[in-house]
């Protein structure tokens, strides 16, 4: 048996189902761990659960966050004419690193996919309607160059274009089929600098 240690397999195996994580760096992490002189497994441990307990929805953009609402809700100092509808927290958080955008977000949950079962139910477009009033001048739907991520931004258009809003997409500075994280800051700069009106 290559484990002498049920304990330390059943660990190996809990890492090694991360995204990312390979069974041999699983087993690195493991072992170290398990050094002695170490705290950074409780430190882990401790960071997990709070991820757990602490982090919740944001109940206008549904960023996560740990107030209600997110710190980009809270904050004065951004601009409300504009909303930047993402899929998942993780492109907001590269689009945020980019730097050159100060207005407000969406973050939908997911795009449409019929062939996975995901409808407009699934996500949070009603949520992202009732967010439109007189103050928004402009949405950019920054879903990503996939088929999957057009259609929703197609969708999306068809929804607001009797809306009294500027609709714009991020430019095609990301290669089609792309995603944004995969991208460095200096192209999502670009690609949402270089937008056009749907
Ligand atoms: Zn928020």
């Amino acid at each position: 048996m290559e484990y002498s240690s049920q304990t330390l397999e059943n660990l190996v195996k809990a890492f090694a189902k991360l995204p990312g994580i390979g069974e041999k760096s699983a087993q690195r992490i493991a072992l170290f761990l398990l050094q002695e002189g170490t705290n950074e497994g409780e430190e882990l441990a401790r960071a997990i659960l709070d991820l757990k307990a602490n982090v919740k929805r944001c109940s206008i953009c549904f960023n996560i966050t740990d107030e209600d609402p997110c710190p980009i809700c809270r904050d004065p100092g951004r601009d409300n004419r504009t909303i930047c509808v993402v899929e998942e927290p993780k492109d907001l958080m590269i689009i945020e690193k980019a730097g050159n955008y100060h207005g407000r977000y969406h973050v939908l949950g997911g795009v449409l996919s019929p062939l996975d079962g995901v409808s407009e139910e699934d996500i949070r477009v009603k949520e992202l309607l009732d967010r439109i009033n007189s103050e928004v001048k402009e949405i950019i739907i920054a879903t990503n160059p996939t088929v999957e991520g057009e259609m929703t931004a197609a969708y999306l258009l068809k929804l607001l274009k009797n809306r009294d809003v500027k609709v714009t997409r991020i430019a095609r500075g990301i290669p089609f089929g792309g995603a944004l994280e995969f991208n460095d800051t200096v192209t999502i700069a670009k690609a949402l600098e270089g937008r056009v009106e749907m």
